[in-house]
């Protein structure tokens, strides 16, 4: 196949032209396209009178054009299969264990059973019928349940989310995760949309599909099955412990727990393992009309280019970064706690991302000076001490607090209980950005702009270490995805767990069933 950049088509074409426009390039040589495939799409609005579709095309045709596929910028379009890694050679005495089933201990799960290793999939939280009501009966009643919430269950924290899969990594793993999620149910348009996103309604559909997948390939998965304990010998890990009370053995134990497993961190660092101090964020989500960002966007609301979103950043005199993070079009700011006596906020929208409503983080950098103690785990009693706040200024009942920018800005009794859910610095920086911030978006320092608190979870403040066969200091012990802070996101996070699962595979031969 070959592959073509830079095909533009404007808003009144349909893709369904796209061979007669790959045709048209090679003029009076007849070329027809017997097959095509949309790897790429992007949407280029900076001429708002001409907006414009561009597509990176792969396609097959009736003719060899190597000869003229340089003039047009035509190359031949690479092979993107993902392949597993060849069989290591040592022999497995006990089948991996998976502690978390988020994006990255689904995917280690999703190779390494269908490489035969037979994983078992330790998860805290419900399987997801189950977890959907203990979600639900949050919101409604604010009956938090710590082991099954937004953060803990079957998915991860993605999955009463936008579902956005835009990453900053480049990997060729990358198209094995865009694919099982095509394959469980997702919609084609995520292999090739600049932006893709699932929606948290189809997202759900499709974790269900993929722990099925990985069932019929021989894995198990216990749900409200914690991880609790570990036991090593010679620094090599033997078993782990479920729920305080049962004993499983293993040589290989992957980390997968996401970064609001606090207790797991906490019992983890007693055990020995070595972690160090992160810099994360820490602010509030905004949310204004998705009528006003669609305007200063694309110019108007009724250009078929769906809800639009924003990036925006600024850095304040003084250093600190302001941008903003997870922007969620037509969707819904939420309550995402996992911890007694604390309230985070985050977005989520479904696939079709209508509602009226825009929102995304607005964060400012936490530096580790911030923390306010060398311990590996400040950053986590950082985070916790203003999600306390959060839960106190918004009436104790996981409502969270929010105001206005105009009563943020004039100090009024709802601004100030937003401002006291945040450190001073953050405060500060939000105040400095924010007229910048609307400069850059119209309307995004609209007085009206809603800010609720606090947004403390958008990346992990801690590192489990690893070294550079990914493990950690505990030989068999994988420290991966989000958590450990080795990526931030549902791809990254995927695609760190098939690299792990890959170290593994390449050690060890799968198990041989007994006859
Ligand atoms: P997680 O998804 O956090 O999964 C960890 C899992 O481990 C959890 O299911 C947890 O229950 C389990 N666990 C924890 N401790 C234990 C234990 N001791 N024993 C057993 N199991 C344990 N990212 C995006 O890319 N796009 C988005 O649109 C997006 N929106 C988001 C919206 C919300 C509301 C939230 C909360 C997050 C969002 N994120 C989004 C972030 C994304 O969800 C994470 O980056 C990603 O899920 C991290 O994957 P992970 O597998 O590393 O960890």
């Amino acid at each position: 196949m070959y592959r073509i950049s830079e095909l533009k088509l404007n808003l009144k074409e349909d893709q369904s032209i796209i061979p007669q426009k790959i045709s048209k390039k090679f003029g009076r040589d007849n070329i027809v396209v017997t097959d095509y495939n949309i790897i790429r799409e992007s949407i280029d609005a900076r001429d708002k009178e001409h907006i414009k579709r561009v597509y990176t095309v792969d396609f097959s045709v009736n003719a060899d054009i190597s000869s003229k596929a340089s003039k047009l910028n035509i190359t031949e379009a690479p092979d993107n299969h993902y392949k597993f890694v060849p069989f290591g050679t040592q022999n497995m005495k006990n089948r991996p264990i998976i502690a978390g089933f988020g994006p990255c201990g689904m995917f280690a799960a999703l190779i390494l059973s269908e490489m035969g290793y037979k994983p078992l999939i330790l998860e805290r939280g419900n399987r997801m019928e189950e977890r959907v009501s203990d979600v639900q009966a949050f919101w409604q009643e604010g009956l938090l349940n710590e082991e099954s919430n937004v953060q803990f269950g079957e998915g991860g924290a993605g999955t009463f989310s936008d579902g956005k899969l835009t990453t900053q990594i480049k990997d060729y793993r990358i198209h094995k995760v865009v694919q099982e999620l095509i394959g469980a149910g997702a919609n084609e348009e995520i292999s090739y949309k600049q932006k893709p996103h699932i929606g948290t309604d189809v997202l759900r559909r499709v974790v269900v599909n993929i722990r099925k997948k990985i069932l019929e390939n021989g894995g198990e998965i216990r749900f409200a099955s914690k991880l609790t304990d570990i036991r090593e010998t010679d620094g090599a890990v033997e078993a782990v412990e479920i729920n305080g009370k049962e004993w499983i053995p293993t040589e290989n134990l992957i980390l997968a727990i996401g970064h609001s497993a606090r207790d797991t961190f906490r019992m983890l660092n007693q055990k020995g393992l070595f972690m160090s101090q992160k810099p994360f964020s820490i602010g509030v989500r905004i949310e204004h009309l998705q009528r006003m960002i669609d305007e200063a966007q694309y110019g108007g609301t009724e250009t078929g280019l769906g809800a639009a979103d924003y990036k925006l950043s600024y850095r304040c005199p003084n250093g600190r970064g302001v941008y903003t993070f997870c922007m969620c079009p037509g969707g819904e700011v939420i309550v995402a706690s996992s911890q007694t006596g604390g309230v985070v906020t985050n977005g989520m929208s479904y696939h079709a991302r209508d509602s009226k409503y825009a929102n995304s983080a607005l964060l400012v950098d936490v530096r580790t000076e911030d923390f306010g103690s060398e311990h590996p785990l400040a950053g986590v009693a950082f985070q916790e001490k203003y999600e306390r706040k959060a839960f106190l200024e918004g009436g104790s009942c996981y409502k969270a607090p929010k105001a206005s920018w105009k009563e943020f800005n004039e100090e009024s009794v709802q601004g100030n209980k937003v401002r006291a859910c945040l450190p001073d610095f953050a405060v500060e920086a939000i105040l400095e950005a924010m007229p910048h911030l609307g400069k850059k978006l119209k309307g995004f320092d609209a007085p009206d702009s809603v800010l609720t608190a606090v947004e403390t979870r958008s990346s992990s403040p801690v590192r489990i270490v690893r070294d550079e066969l990914l493990e950690s200091n505990f030989k068999g012990i994988y420290p991966a995805g989000e958590g450990a802070g080795y990526a931030g996101g549902i791809t990254s996070a995927a695609v760190d767990g098939i690299k792990i699962a890959e170290k593994i595979a390449a050690k060890y031969r799968p198990i041989q069933e007994k006859q």
